[in-house]
């Protein structure tokens, strides 16, 4: 199945995603993480994005939707995958269609995080990342087991993500609210919206999203 994760920074699709992706085996596609990733190797599209990512605001559509053309023609993609981060506006759901119908294939479900904004600022200013890795940890749900030292690859760089920065953070939702919003509408009259309380404990939360996907 391909599966589109709809919902606001801090709403918590990319761990559950994470948590989806092991039990179905299927990969998840963040298009976060493939920008913060050639960020990371200094690549043009890297550095391209960067400004628009550390504002922010959207990278252009172009741009996201080459990422998610290619990667998603990798075999582990075969069965399906899962969409984190995109589509993220009306032209990118437009192109996305268009790409699967041009393969024959069609999203079959969107599922949408629905939290308060006040919950996602919350979340978010808790939330650090690996600058080496880009493992996810939270200082108040999932610290590192050693402080300050990665998990996974034992660096300790621990970092706020440049765009975690609580005014940066309000941009994002007004992005959200004004870009990516609009998208609920087009997948409910596509007839294969799902809508999940994302307040509710990660745990929960993964309850519903697999009652979603049924
Ligand atoms: P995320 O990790 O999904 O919150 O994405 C971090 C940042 O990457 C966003 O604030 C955007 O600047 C950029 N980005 C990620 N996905 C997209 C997308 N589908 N369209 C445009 N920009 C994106």
């Amino acid at each position: 199945m391909i599966l589109v994760l709809l919902g606001a920074p801090g709403s918590g699709k990319g761990t559950q995603a994470q948590r989806l992706m092991k039990e179905r085996s299927l990969p998840q596609l963040s298009t976060g993480d493939m920008l913060r990733s050639a960020i990371q190797k200094g690549t043009d599209l890297g550095l391209k994005a960067k400004g628009f990512m550390d504002r922010g605001e959207l990278v252009p559509d172009q741009v996201v939707v080459g990422l998610i053309a290619e990667r998603s023609q990798d075999s582990d993609c075969v069965n399906g995958y899962i969409l984190d981060g995109f589509p993220r506006t009306i032209p990118q759901a437009e192109a996305l269609d268009k790409m699967l119908s041009e393969r024959n294939a069609a999203v079959g479900r969107a599922v949408l995080f629905q939290v308060q904004d006040e919950e996602v600022v919350q979340r978010i200013a808790g939330r650090r990342s690996c600058a080496n890795c880009g493992a996810m940890y939270h200082v108040d749900v999932k610290p590192p087991k050693k402080a300050g030292v990665c998990d996974q690859c034992g660096s300790n760089q621990i970092v706020l993500r440049d765009d975690d920065r609580a005014d940066v953070v309000r941009k994002r939702l007004e992005v959200y609210r004004s870009q990516t919003a609009p998208l609920q509408a087009y997948y409910e009259k596509a007839g294969i919206l799902r809508t999940i309380d994302a307040s509710q404990s990660p745990d929960q939360v993964f309850q519903s999203l697999i009652r979603a996907l049924q």
